[in-house]
């Protein structure tokens, strides 16, 4: 059974509740992270999570709280994992590699503490009491840029990548669509309403899309490599209307504003999203794990 986590459905505006994007597919038999935003590591690891089993993690693009949490994940992932596991996967945009060659590379900004924990003896000595033999090897990943398009296979899944509209040429944006032979799950990131990611999510049983707040553009954007596009999201009408566009079974509305994240906004948001579309709706929350794709409630919060 698939389970995903929602362990970050907030905005770069920090509250109480809610802060930046995270989100994890457990399949059962593999892990992947999508985005890794403000505390995603420690997130992960509250919601019982363990760290050193997610096997790849996607970036959607590069906007802060959408990929902060990165140098926290890669140095308790190589300070942690169990000596001789398989390089994580890091994936997403350019500059995704130059972003992890910077965190842990020769010249990252953690390679200070990449040497003290290699070099030093008390260092040595916990890693060898975990199982390690030294030399304590050098931090190695599995890194790619990806383009609209890339797809990048793992254990007993598929991720396909699809241009989303958000604020090129910036930052290039993309969403994914995770596939195995159980669900199909599509993550648009942040994005107006548009129909490449449409196209991505045509029958897939949930799509998590951002729902920023009530607002929604005017338009579609038909063409989400509009030259000098300026930054879009979508509200609860566009997500919906996309998620009808696509015939998708369920939408999970993510990304909230703390104005639109409040009761009587939430509720709002949730019903004019199910004005819009006939499924299954749900406006998340940070900690929810939707667990069966047959049995999760909608719910507003
Ligand atoms: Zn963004």
């Amino acid at each position: 059974m698939t389970t995903i986590h929602i362990l970050g459905s907030g905005t770069p505006a920090p509250t109480h509740d809610r802060f930046g994007s995270s989100y994890v597919i457990d399949t059962g038999e593999s892990m992947v992270m999508l985005d890794c935003g403000p505390g995603a590591t420690a997130k992960a690891a509250m919601a019982g999570i363990d760290v050193t089993a997610i096997d790849a993690v996607f970036l959607t693009h590069h906007h802060y709280d959408h990929s902060v949490d990165l140098p926290c994940m890669l140095m308790t992932r190589w300070d942690h994992e169990v000596p001789g596991s398989e390089p994580m996967r890091i994936h997403g945009p350019a500059p995704t590699v130059d972003l992890v060659d910077g965190i842990t590379g020769v010249k990252g900004i953690f390679r200070h503490d990449v040497r003290a924990r290699s070099e030093h003896p008390s260092s040595q000595r916990i890693y060898q009491m975990r199982g390690g033999s030294l030399p304590r090897p050098e931090p190695r990943w599995n890194t790619s840029d990806l383009e609209p398009g890339s797809v990048v296979k793992g254990n007993g899944w598929t991720v396909t990548a699809a241009r989303a509209a958000h604020v090129q040429p910036f930052h290039e944006s993309l969403a994914y669509r995770f596939d195995t032979a159980e669900t199909s799950i599509v993550i648009t990131g942040d994005t107006a309403r548009c129909s490449e990611v449409t196209e991505l999510a045509k029958g897939a049983d949930t799509m998590l899309c951002c729902c920023w707040d009530h607002h929604d553009g005017d338009d579609q954007i038909d063409e989400c490599v509009a030259e000098g596009m300026v930054g879009n999201m979508c509200g609860p009408e566009d997500a919906a209307l996309m998620a009808t566009e696509a015939g998708v079974t369920r939408l999970v509305l993510v990304h909230h504003t703390p104005s639109v994240a409040q009761p009587g906004p939430a509720a709002r948001a949730l019903e004019i999203a199910q004005e819009n579309f006939s499924g299954e709706v749900i406006f998340a929350h940070e900690g929810l794990r939707i667990e069966d794709l047959a049995t999760a409630h909608s719910s507003a919060r």
